[in-house]
């Protein structure tokens, strides 16, 4: 697609996905199954966009949040495993084991329900067990682990192909002494499996920060999100990285971050000295400024949290927002900028020459994290690739900012 015609639209540095995956790759080594966590529209980065790159750079797998997305992958021709981490209604259970997908179990009755289908059909379902180890979000009580294996033990076409756990208390914290007691559980419970006949089933407890700062957690197979977009899970994560390794400021730079958000400049005007700007007048001019009206809001993820606050990049030097975030549109200040003209374009998140504004800082500004910043920005807004061979085309992100809170 030819930005020029676009208003807004999303850069996804290949070069910097490729890194990223590469720096895991060497992480966890070549027998650990690297899982591309792709839910929630890869994170804002584009599903589609994002399974082509894992999957061309060295993901093995992927992980998604629901069949739809599940099935959206199949559609688009990838065949690679794909695992559901969330609940499949009973009523679709089908399509989980007509497609072959992996899918998370921890449901007493989704159990019997795919039990059935697969006596039905005389398909196999690739199950893989979600134990509660003490971050009670989803997950099967210790207690209950027996009434589940045997059930699944009667059932030849239910297949125990992984275990699994999720960490509580790892990305927020640098002392990991709870994630380690979740996995002393988790391991004892793996012993009860294994005790009852079930072999060769795959553990994984890791996502990003565990992966990073406690190798402990790679077992078989490592559920990659946030890092693989080039984004750290926290200041904490960041600095456990920085303590392990002995590393200084550069440890930042170990990822880079993929996504590029920009617009178009819509209207350029002059506003007297003293004028108001924008819903409720929250801003007032102090001087004779030269105001640029770009085509993004808070429908497209902007965060209306950001109102006033955040610096949107023009000409490579930072321009404040001005005034309130709107639906579809933001005002920002170009009075300092030279040479500002209709249609310019604009960074919201990213780097434009030496200036960066980092996922981080924008989830600092809106009281979240780079996560939500990320998640949210409109599925509709194009996705564009940027591959490092096209050269000609190389926008200015090719290196990508470094994280910045
Ligand atoms: C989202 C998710 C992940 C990925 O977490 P990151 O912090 O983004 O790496 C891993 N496992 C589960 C179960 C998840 O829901």
């Amino acid at each position: 697609m030819d930005a020029s015609r676009l208003t807004t639209w999303i850069e996804i540095d290949e070069g910097a996905y490729a890194h990223n995956l590469g720096f895991f790759r060497r992480l966890v080594g070549p027998r650990v199954e690297l899982a591309a966590v792709i839910k929630a529209n890869a994170y804002g980065h584009g599903l589609l966009e994002i399974a082509r790159l894992a999957a061309r750079h060295g993901a093995d797998s992927f992980c998604v949040f629901e069949l739809d997305e599940a099935l959206a992958l199949r559609r688009a021709g990838f065949d690679q495993d794909v695992l559901i981490l969330g609940h499949t209604p009973l009523a679709r259970l089908d399509e989980v084991v007509a497609e072959d997908f992996r899918q998370v179990l921890f449901n007493r009755r989704s159990l019997d329900a795919l039990a059935a289908i697969v006596a039905r059909t005389g398909r196999r379902c690739r199950l893989h067990l979600k134990l509660e180890t003490g971050t009670h979000r989803l997950g099967v009580d210790e207690g209950r682990l027996a009434d589940f294996l045997a059930r699944l033990a009667a059932s030849p076409g239910l297949e125990l192909e992984g275990v699994y756990t999720h960490l509580a208390n790892v990305e927020d914290t640098t002392d990991h002494r709870y994630a380690r007691r979740q996995l002393e559980r988790f391991e004892g419970m793996c012993e009860r499996i294994a005790a009852a006949g079930f072999k060769r089933v795959k553990r994984h407890a890791a996502c990003t920060a565990a992966a990073l700062v406690v190798p402990s957690t790679h077992l078989d197979l490592v559920r990659l999100g946030i890092g693989q977009y080039g984004l750290w899970p926290s200041k904490e994560t960041l600095l456990s990285y920085k303590l392990r390794h002995h590393l200084g400021d550069g440890a930042a730079q170990v990822l880079r971050p993929v996504l590029t958000w920009k617009a178009r400049i819509a209207q350029l005007k002059e506003v007297a000295a003293g004028s108001y700007v924008g819903y409720g007048c929250t801003y007032q001019t102090t001087r004779r400024t030269r105001i640029a009206v770009l085509p993004v809001g808070y429908a497209d993820g902007y965060d209306r949290r950001l109102s006033n606050q955040a610096h949107v990049l023009v000409g490579g030097r930072r321009a404040p927002v001005r005034g309130r975030v709107c639906m579809n549109l933001i005002m920002v200040d170009v009075t300092d900028v030279p040479g500002v003209a209709l249609e310019d374009e604009a960074v919201l998140l990213g780097r434009q020459g030496e200036q960066t504004v980092s996922a981080e800082h924008l989830a600092a500004l809106a009281g979240t994290i780079s996560y939500e910043i990320v998640a949210r920005l409109r599925p509709g807004i194009p996705r564009l690739v940027r591959s490092p061979t096209a050269t000609a085309s190389r926008p200015q992100s090719q290196i990508g900012p470094t994280t910045r809170w």
